[in-house]
């Protein structure tokens, strides 16, 4: 349930940041990076809603 960024598809919108910052964060280059150690499981729902709203579709979950 662990989300993934491709960060070749990012443009840095901030829009998962900014819907699911218990996940997300802004890393280096301006991209999205997931933080390790959280419970994707409690985030499911934040998580959903950044998937659905990348702009790109850069977010997947394994
Ligand atoms: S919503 Fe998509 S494009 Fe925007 S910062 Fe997050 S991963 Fe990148």
């Amino acid at each position: 349930m662990k989300p993934k960024v491709d960060k070749e598809l990012c443009i840095g919108c901030g829009a998962c940041v900014s819907l699911c910052p218990e996940v997300f964060k802004m890393g280096d280059e301006g991209k999205s990076e997931v933080i390790s150690d959280v419970d994707y499981k409690e985030n499911k729902a934040g998580i959903q809603k950044a998937v659905e709203n990348c702009p790109v579709q850069a977010i997947s979950v394994e």
